[in-house]
């Protein structure tokens, strides 16, 4: 079968590589892809917003399973505009949980879910006059889509006033028309994947990620400097309690409402004194979540995503992950989160992966032969090992392989779980 993988960062590299090891595959494309991503697909310089443009390849290539990696095209309504092929990610009306923070809020309250106390405000007046009732700190999160920035923890009245300020200002576009301010709650976050068909679920495993940019989680939020695999501090009970009060209940209404929802179900939660409580949830795997899940899963990717974009789940082989523990390390330009060097030559990829570790490609490019940074974060090295210290220490080795002058990561990915093993 030919297959379209739409996306181009680490996340679609891990996803490439995995797709192209199924004796399903026949030729995998990959729209655009990266230079990581060509040593697996074929690149297609298809504008995949261009949501014509990509049902006329398919047709032309016979494309018997589209992949779609981030969430921006599927908020876009891109799986709707290949209605009647086979594509693994959620309609646009079942993008909603991730696309409309209030949309899933407003589900939560009518399914009983666990999830913070909330309001949604369409007006800045309104917004002011209500926050008090959620005391401090206090999360202020834009409706829409704004990549991970869209999310203001307020510890101060001051703060939240001017973080409504900016987003009623338009400091997100139309993704801040509506606000929807939210109760702070105190735990530790765990991600918690699912693959659903609408009606069957199937759990996919846990992740912990590291969302800040500097050593001991400080500095400015990013899209994720690295990422583990499994969170043993999702206990089995825990995991049960959230797929039984969170992500069941979801799957149901969403169905129930007309919007069965279809792909990867990502759901961030906190573990909370009460038990775990939804934070959000993402219509795609996580970057870099998805490396250190496809570095564990033992499967075949394209048989259980074709089962479920065709509504076979039920049918699908059990899921089998390695008991190992996969742990990914960002490699970023330097300048990221803020505006990052571009250009900065990359040397020693294969060297990094004679262990069996895997570099996955991000924001790079080919130049004269050499691979170049073009992005914030550029590399994704993963490695595996029996315990979180062990695929720790085999990815900084992988890291310490790499020649990236212009380049810089985290020292410290995994430190919660590795503290934790050392007791
Ligand atoms: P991202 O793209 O980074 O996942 P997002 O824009 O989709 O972010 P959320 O995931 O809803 O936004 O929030 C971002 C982060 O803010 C969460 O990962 C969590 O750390 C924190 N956060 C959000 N809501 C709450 C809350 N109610 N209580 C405590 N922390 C929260």
């Amino acid at each position: 079968m030919n297959i379209l993988l739409i996306g181009s960062g680490g996340r679609e590299h891990a996803l490439a590589w995995k797709l192209a090891q199924s004796p399903l595959c026949d030729t995998l494309f990959a729209a655009p892809g990266n230079p990581g991503i060509a040593r697996h697909a074929e690149l297609v310089p298809i504008n995949v917003n261009d949501h014509a443009a990509v049902r006329a390849f398919c047709e032309a290539e016979a494309i018997g399973l589209v992949v779609v990696g981030p969430e921006g095209p599927l908020v876009d309504g891109l799986a709707d505009a290949l209605h009647g092929l086979a594509v693994y990610g959620p309609s646009k009306a079942a993008a909603q949980l991730e696309g409309s923070k209030g949309f899933v809020k407003d589900l939560c309250a009518r399914e009983n879910i666990p999830t913070a106390a909330y309001a949604r405000h369409r007006s800045k007046a309104e917004a002011l006059a209500d926050i008090g009732r959620f005391g401090l700190p206090v999360v202020i999160k834009a409706d829409g889509l704004a990549a991970g920035k869209g999310v203001v923890i307020a510890e101060t009245a001051q703060d939240a006033a001017a973080a409504l300020e900016h987003m009623f200002g338009g400091g997100f576009g139309d993704a801040g028309a509506e606000v929807v301010i939210e109760e702070f709650m105190r735990g530790e976050e765990v991600s918690l994947f699912a693959i659903t068909d609408g009606t069957t679920i199937i759990p996919f495993g846990s992740a912990q990620d590291h969302k800040r940019v500097g050593d001991g989680d400080t500095g400015p939020n990013t899209g994720g400097m690295g990422a583990y695999s499994p969170a043993p501090v999702l206990t089995p009970e825990l995991e049960a309690r959230a797929f039984a009060e969170i992500i069941e209940p979801t799957v149901r209404a969403m169905a129930r409402d007309g919007m069965p929802y279809t792909g990867t179900l990502y759901c961030g939660l906190m573990l909370t004194g009460e038990g775990p409580k939804l934070v959000e949830y993402n219509c795609r795997f996580g970057d870099p979540e998805c490396q250190v899940l496809m570095s564990r899963y033992e499967g075949d990717l394209v048989s259980l995503m074709l089962h479920a974009a065709e509504g076979r789940l039920a049918e699908a082989d059990p899921v089998r992950f390695s008991k190992d523990t996969a742990l990914t390390v960002v490699m970023a330009a330097k300048g990221y989160p803020g505006t990052p060097a571009r250009g900065g030559v990359i040397r020693g990829i294969e060297a990094a992966e004679a262990n069996g570790a895997h570099v996955f490609h991000a924001g790079t490019s080919e130049r004269d032969g050499d691979i170049v940074a073009s992005g914030g974060r550029v590399l994704t090295v993963t490695a595996r090992g029996p315990t979180a210290r062990e695929a720790q220490a085999r990815a900084y080795a992988a890291v310490d392989a790499v020649d990236f002058a212009d380049g810089f990561c985290r020292r410290d990915i995994g430190w919660r779980e590795v503290a934790r093993e050392n007791g």
